[in-house]
């Protein structure tokens, strides 16, 4: 079932009204589970580093062995396009996916002639000003590039980081705070973690095992145009612990405060609301 409404399809070189079929049974990537995707947003009618979300949907496809079939740039004109159904005040999903067709000579290996491609634009709401999170421990961690394909966004990743959010979610949490194969915090199950303590805001070192956001490279960037950086660096749990102010970031909202991590306790903090407004100063100025 769709999160969304208003869906619009993509697919076979025109648009499409709802939540249309686009795989067939015996397609690689509905059995053996090749399928990436991207996820971009439109709001206050701006779709933020668009062009970035579609260019990582291409990279995870060469991660799996598909051949992808669009440029970044056709990409883009083809969302413009769809985005141009939806009133000006909606909020748009925005969610490029490939997955490959036909196997290759061993059935596991894809062939790289025929590449499926979809583009789905569904209606969700971006999360009120006032939303925040909370998160606790799950046994479930990152896996690494030898044992998953963790340099893609792929659909496959997600059962691992279903089965956090559930352990979590019996327990009276929202998110999960993930580790890496390490022990170390990553990220949590649908977004990244930033911390700050004694004024320096931190955040996990990209270490290969977890996806670093294409939403926390630009709160780095925003906050590095007023000189201000942040530290990329290992973080543990017990970091989290003292934390002074924590937040998740994530395309589909941006920028969330987090209130606890299991029974230590937040403010939504200063940091957190200073970066949404830069966030969206710099989405509105067309920069
Ligand atoms: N980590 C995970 C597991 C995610 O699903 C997401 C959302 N795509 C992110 C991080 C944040 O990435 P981005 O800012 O590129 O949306």
């Amino acid at each position: 079932m769709a999160s969304g409404t208003n869906i619009k399809t993509w697919f076979e070189g025109t648009w499409h009204n709802g939540d249309v079929p686009v795989m067939r049974a015996a397609d690689h990537g509905a059995w053996l589970g090749t399928n990436v995707f991207d996820g971009a947003r439109y709001a206050h009618g701006v779709a933020p580093d668009l062009l970035a979300h579609c260019e990582r949907v291409n990279a995870s496809a060469r991660a799996f062995m598909i051949e992808p079939t669009h440029t970044p740039e056709d990409m883009v004109a083809i969302v413009e396009e769809g985005l141009a159904c939806y009133p000006k005040a909606a909020a748009v999903y925005i969610r490029p996916m490939y997955w490959a067709i036909d196997s290759g000579p061993s059935v596991v290996l894809t062939d790289p002639g025929r590449t499926g491609f979809a583009i789905c634009l569904e209606e969700i709401p971006l999360a009120p000003p006032d939303a925040t999170v909370t998160l606790a421990r799950t046994r479930f961690r990152r896996p690494t590039l030898d044992s998953a394909v963790v340099n893609a966004k792929a659909g496959a990743l997600y059962p691992n980081n279903a089965r956090m959010l559930a352990e979590v979610q019996v327990r009276g949490f929202q998110n999960a705070l993930v580790a890496d194969a390490m022990g170390n915090v990553a990220e949590t199950a649908t977004s990244n973690v930033f911390m700050v303590r004694d004024g320096e805001i931190m955040t996990p070192v990209p270490n290969g095992t977890f996806l670093a956001g294409i939403t926390r490279a630009r709160h780095i960037a925003n906050l590095a145009a007023e000189g201000e950086r942040v530290t990329e660096t290992v973080l543990t749990f017990e970091d989290f612990e003292v934390a002074d102010e924590v937040f998740v970031t994530g395309n589909m909202h941006k920028i969330t405060p987090v209130t606890a991590f299991e029974d230590t306790t937040y403010q939504p903090g200063p940091v957190a609301l200073r970066l949404r407004e830069m966030y969206w100063d710099w989405a509105l100025s067309g920069r």
